[in-house]
């Protein structure tokens, strides 16, 4: 493996100091990162501790694992009244776990070195302020050091799978994903658009022989039909699609699934309303379904009625909703380890279409959002709603059932994907 770190130039972030990392989540650590933290007496550092059980066991993918036991705010038990974590405070960033200095970045580690990713669910990202990371990336390679030190070592293959046939290198692979970079960064077409021509390119991929068009016929390839790609799409009128009633109702499950995030961090509450909870998640899905009942969505003004979700305009084509979705797409598709599970138990190509199809998911929860304020058109504040809680669900996506492999599987096929960035294209 190559011990290089991949930075995207564009990458930024500044932390806002907003908390929201420190609430409603499951921080876990290892075992050993526990008998390090054991060696402080923090009831004496912190005397509002006393009495709080600080952390507690869990069963982790590794045996047993530790996790901060979430408080009566929902909130870590060392998150400080300015939204400061107080170990950090205390005894600097490397005295904490792990978990909590990876926030928001994630790794990739691939045989050709470690990516870079960054998680939506932080306003910081959002915002997209900051300088690039890339000009001063000191702390991330001290991060990505300790990552390659506790993570296990990499399972990805020397050949990954494209479409249902193929197998090719990492390089090839990062040509392709040059060329999807290329595609969706093109300012002089709508995103809708960039997003079509990206699909266009994986079906391509998807349909040939891809033994035959490797290495350097890969690279001539893609010079030759990524600009004929987009002249021909940036020519075309961008037309809605509809969807069949198949389709239609997995777009449903898929929207509910990304609703899981309500009850993402629930067991430390009591167990009553564990229960009540998990009942009210099996309604919820039932609505998503039906697109029926109102729902008082996390974090959204007031509950929206689903049903009328459809009848609010769509995303506007304005400079700053194209900036946060050029920024969603370009960095998950570098980041790679982002779609841990998905990405590489489904084909790249795949994959790529999941993401896709998170353009039209986004639509939905920001036209959500804009019915909750009561607001007459989508506003950036509503994507960035969106985007953040659409990433919630994304960036745990290892956690998914079964069933909702099966249903976002489903609507992983090229085909599927162009049909719902389609119907929520030209503001619908
Ligand atoms: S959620 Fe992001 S911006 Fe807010 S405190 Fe955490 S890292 Fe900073």
């Amino acid at each position: 493996m190559k011990p290089n770190l991949h930075l995207h130039p564009t990458m930024r972030f500044s932390c806002t100091m907003c908390g929201k990392c420190c609430k409603n989540w499951s921080i876990t650590f290892s075992e050993e990162e526990k008998m390090k933290l054991e060696q402080t007496n923090w009831t004496e550092i912190f005397p509002d501790l006393q009495g709080k059980t600080l952390w507690e066991p869990v069963r982790g993918p590794r045996g047993r694992e530790w996790r901060f036991k979430l408080q009566d705010n929902d909130a870590c038990p060392f998150l400080g009244e300015k939204n400061e974590c107080r170990i950090h405070g205390r005894f600097g960033p490397h005295a904490k776990p792990l978990t909590c200095q990876m926030f928001p970045f994630s790794f990739a580690n691939t045989p050709e070195g470690v990516f870079a990713g960054i998680r939506f669910n932080c306003p910081g990202v959002l915002k997209g302020d900051g300088g690039p990371l890339s000009d001063d990336p000191r702390e991330l390679v001290h991060l990505w050091k300790d990552f390659l030190r506790q993570s296990p070592p990499p399972n990805y293959e020397s050949r990954v799978r494209i479409g249902r046939k193929g197998r090719i290198e990492w390089p090839d692979l990062l040509a392709i994903e040059g060329a999807l970079q290329r595609i969706l960064g093109e300012a002089s077409l709508p995103f809708p658009k960039r997003l079509l021509v990206a699909l266009r390119l994986v079906e391509t991929l998807e349909g040939a022989r891809m033994e035959a068009i490797q290495g350097e016929r890969l690279t001539q390839l893609l010079e030759l039909v990524v600009p004929e790609f987009l002249r021909e799409e940036g020519e075309k009128p961008l037309e809605r699609s509809r969807l069949g009633l198949a389709e239609k109702s997995l777009f449903h499950q898929y929207l509910g699934i990304l609703y899981l995030r309500e009850y993402i961090s629930y067991f430390h509450k009591p167990r009553a309303e564990r229960m009540r909870i998990r009942f009210r998640a099996y309604g919820n899905g039932f609505r998503f379904l039906f697109q029926r009942g109102v729902m008082p969505m996390t974090g959204y003004a007031a509950p929206v009625s689903l049903h009328d979700v459809w009848g609010q305009p769509g995303l506007p084509d304005d400079p700053g909703c194209a900036a946060l979705l050029e920024r969603f797409f370009v960095w998950k598709l570098f980041a790679k380890a982002t779609f841990s599970r998905l990405f590489f138990n489904l084909p790249y190509t795949h994959g790529v279409c999941f993401l896709a199809t998170t353009y039209a998911a986004l639509c939905w929860y920001a036209k959500a959002s804009a019915l909750s304020r009561k607001a007459a058109k989508v506003e950036l504040e509503d994507l960035e709603r969106a985007v953040y809680y659409v990433d919630i669900t994304l960036s745990g996506a290892r956690k998914l059932s079964f069933y909702h492999l099966l249903v976002i599987r489903s609507l992983s096929r090229p085909t599927v994907a162009a049909r719902l960035v389609r119907l929520f294209a030209g503001g619908a």
